[in-house]
């Protein structure tokens, strides 16, 4: 659990990453902002900060912050209720990610899973965004990100978003108490 006054720090901190992403948002979006620390207690390291803009039962917006080596852990998103599961589009507002899905892995790759978690990150095909490119993901993919030296800041476009459905591969995580993407 964060307490009231990391929230706020880490609340604040994100908004500084919008700023330079010329990203403007409401006080009310702000006040709203979530911070996704997975219960594992490590937000620096395993944890993002989000705004959701719409969530209806069609399609989804959100914009992702992450910290400079912040990582949002390997999870998927698994067909529901005879739909087949969330599709995502990340687009990179500012600074760079390396996000990771199933294929070939990188020989050298540019992101380093968090000390003591590896085990938890098993797909290692890299795929660089840079601001002002994207990607998307077909539903049921297992993927992680994370930020480069200088943070990141992402807009997803995406399907309904049904958080408590994801599977995480970190079993620590419980996805019915998180906020994921
Ligand atoms: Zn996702």
């Amino acid at each position: 659990m964060l307490t009231k006054e990391v929230y706020s720090k880490t609340c604040e901190r994100a908004v500084e990453y919008l700023n330079k992403a010329g990203i403007v948002i409401t006080q009310k979006e702000k006040n709203e902002m979530e911070v996704a620390e997975y219960g594992l207690g490590d937000v620096e390291n395993i944890g993002l900060e989000l705004i959701v803009y719409v969530n209806t039962d069609r399609c989804c917006a959100k914009e992702l912050i992450l910290f400079p080596g912040q990582t949002c852990p390997e999870h998927r998103h698994p067909p529901v209720l005879g739909e087949p599961g969330k599709e995502e589009t990340f687009r990179c507002r500012y600074g760079r990610v390396y996000l990771y899905v199933p294929g070939e892995p990188a020989k050298n790759p540019k992101a380093k899973p968090p000390r003591g978690s590896e085990v938890y990150f098993t797909v290692w095909h890299e795929i660089e965004l840079s601001a002002g490119e994207q990607y998307t993901l077909a539903p049921d993919t297992l993927h992680w990100f994370q930020a480069g030296a200088e943070g990141a800041v992402i807009s997803e476009f995406s399907t309904k978003s049904r958080d408590e459905y994801d599977i995480y591969t970190d079993p620590r995580i419980n996805p019915a108490q998180n906020r994921k993407v």
